[in-house]
């Protein structure tokens, strides 16, 4: 059977000193200090430790190969997307890492995908690089939870759906920058915590925002199976029902009734939750993603989903059919 991972992490091996040429703030480079492995570096501060597989296109080809996958849907690693740097800037490079991603993906057309990465921060800017990405062939974007802790559904934000809307673009929205990072760094609270919250945050605000609602066309699949936001909508739409005061101030219709709108990836590690959001959003909108080469990712490349017993149309849909359809729109696949 066909597979295609669409929840995967790539950087160039190289990146610039991007900090040295603009001449302030932490943005990412990389200490290469072994060979195979080098050291991610946020201004002075080690960020964290990435292998050979996060930039060698080959190794992962090989890796893949193991778990018969030979597709993979690439994008940045979130701590890149540096909202926080001066619009211009983060342009530059946000186009330094699409043009690597692009070239990857002219390189081995079989095996990659590629979903670009804009600076979230300037409407003008990333409508710009959205119109660059769509004429390079991009099926889609990732874009961050929020954007300098500025939610979603912030009237600047909505050009900027309403062009992916127009260009047929999809959306890949994943958790970073997680709130109340601050307050609870130990324990990786902020991975274990704070980003299926982020993700929620995410779905919520585009959903009150009446994003979802004014573009109907807009496809939009939240990382990590959409973190808390599927478990919890009971209570979110309860929210809604007992106090439309605070909730429906922006869009009267209920947040449940959005649940089938959005993908969500398949990195549950738990089968039991996966069945059961299967069966509240329905198996079209499970894309296999297991956010590799990281270690909180689904390293098996869906292993348990093949152990899941579901039927082999469901498997069909999940490992590659509903990534087809949420990254190029309704095509029979
Ligand atoms: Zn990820």
């Amino acid at each position: 059977m066909k597979k295609i991972d669409m929840h995967t992490h790539l950087l160039p091996e190289r990146l610039p000193n991007f900090a040295e040429k603009f001449g302030y703030g932490e943005f990412i480079h990389l200490e290469h200090h072994i060979p195979g492995f080098a050291r991610m570096m946020k201004g002075d501060t080690f960020f964290r430790e990435i292998a050979s597989n996060c930039w060698d296109p080959q190794v992962r080809i090989g890796e893949y190969a193991h778990f018969r996958t030979p597709v993979q849907v690439v994008c940045t690693i979130p701590v890149m997307f540096s909202y926080w740097a001066k619009p211009e800037d983060c342009l530059e490079l946000s186009r330094y890492l699409n043009d690597h991603l692009a070239g990857v993906v002219d390189d081995f057309p079989e095996h990659y995908i590629a979903l670009g990465t804009i600076p979230m921060q300037d409407t003008d800017l990333a409508i710009k690089e959205l119109e660059r990405l769509h004429g390079l062939g991009f099926p889609g974007v990732q874009i961050g939870s929020n954007v300098n802790q500025k939610n979603l559904s912030e009237v600047q934000f909505f050009p900027i759906f309403e062009a992916c809307q127009r260009l047929n673009m999809a959306v890949f929205v994943h958790p970073w920058e997680m709130m109340g990072e601050a307050e609870m760094r130990k324990y990786w609270l902020p991975w274990l915590v704070g980003m299926p919250a982020e993700t929620s945050r995410a779905a919520c605000s585009l959903i009150f925002g009446g994003v979802l609602e004014r573009l109907p066309k807009l496809r939009v699949c939240l990382a990590h199976s959409g973190g808390s936001f599927v478990p919890t909508i009971g209570r979110i739409e309860h929210g809604f029902n007992c106090r439309p005061d605070l909730v429906a101030v922006d869009n009267p219709v209920s947040p449940r009734d959005y649940l089938r709108r959005f993908w969500y990836d398949s990195a549950t590690h738990d089968a039991q939750l996966l069945r059961y959001i299967m069966e509240v959003v329905g198996d079209e909108k499970i894309c296999l993603g297991t956010d590799y080469p990281f270690p909180l990712g689904d390293l098996e490349i869906g292993k348990f989903i093949e152990e899941m017993g579901l039927p082999g149309k469901t498997l069909e849909r999940v490992f590659y059919k509903n990534t087809l359809e949420w990254l190029y729109g309704e095509k029979e696949f």
